[in-house]
C-alpha cells in the first residue's frame, strides 16, 4: 500500500496563526516545509474531501494536523492513533491520528 499522493498548500498566514494558537513560534519553524504538505493517509483512503497532513506535535496526546479538499484547508487538533501492530513491539506505532481513514501507517510504508 502506498501513500496518498495529494499535496496540500496551506495558506501561509493561516498556518502561522494555527501554530501560534497551539503555542508554537512560527519564526522557529521551517515554514518552507509546509508550502506543500503531503497527505499522510494511505493511497486508498478514497475520500477526496478529506486529506490530512501532519504539522507538529502539541503535546503527547495532541497533534496539529491540516486537512484539505481542493483549495480549502482546515487546521485541527487530533489525538495520536493508539493502534499498535503487535503487543510485542511497543516501539511500533501508527503515525496517524485517532480515527483516521483506511490503514495505519505501518501498513503502507513506501
Ligand atoms: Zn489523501
Ligand atoms: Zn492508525
Amino acid at each position: 500500500m502506498r501513500h496518498c499522493t495529494s499535496l496540500g498548500h496551506p495558506p501561509h498566514q493561516e498556518l502561522e496563526q494555527a501554530l501560534r494558537d497551539v503555542g508554537e513560534n512560527p519564526a522557529e519553524i521551517p515554514m518552507h516545509e509546509f508550502k506543500r504538505i503531503r497527505c499522510e493517509l494511505a493511497g486508498d483512503h478514497g475520500n477526496e474531501e478529506d486529506h490530512a497532513g501532519y504539522v507538529c506535535e502539541v503535546n503527547v496526546s495532541t497533534q496539529l494536523w491540516v486537512r484539505w479538499s481542493g483549495e480549502g484547508h482546515t487546521f485541527v487538533l487530533l489525538a495520536p492513533c493508539p493502534d499498535q501492530p503487535n503487543a510485542q513491539d511497543a516501539a511500533a506505532v501508527c503515525h496517524l491520528f485517532a480515527g483516521h481513514d483506511s490503514l495505519c501507517s505501518w501498513a503502507f510504508r513506501g
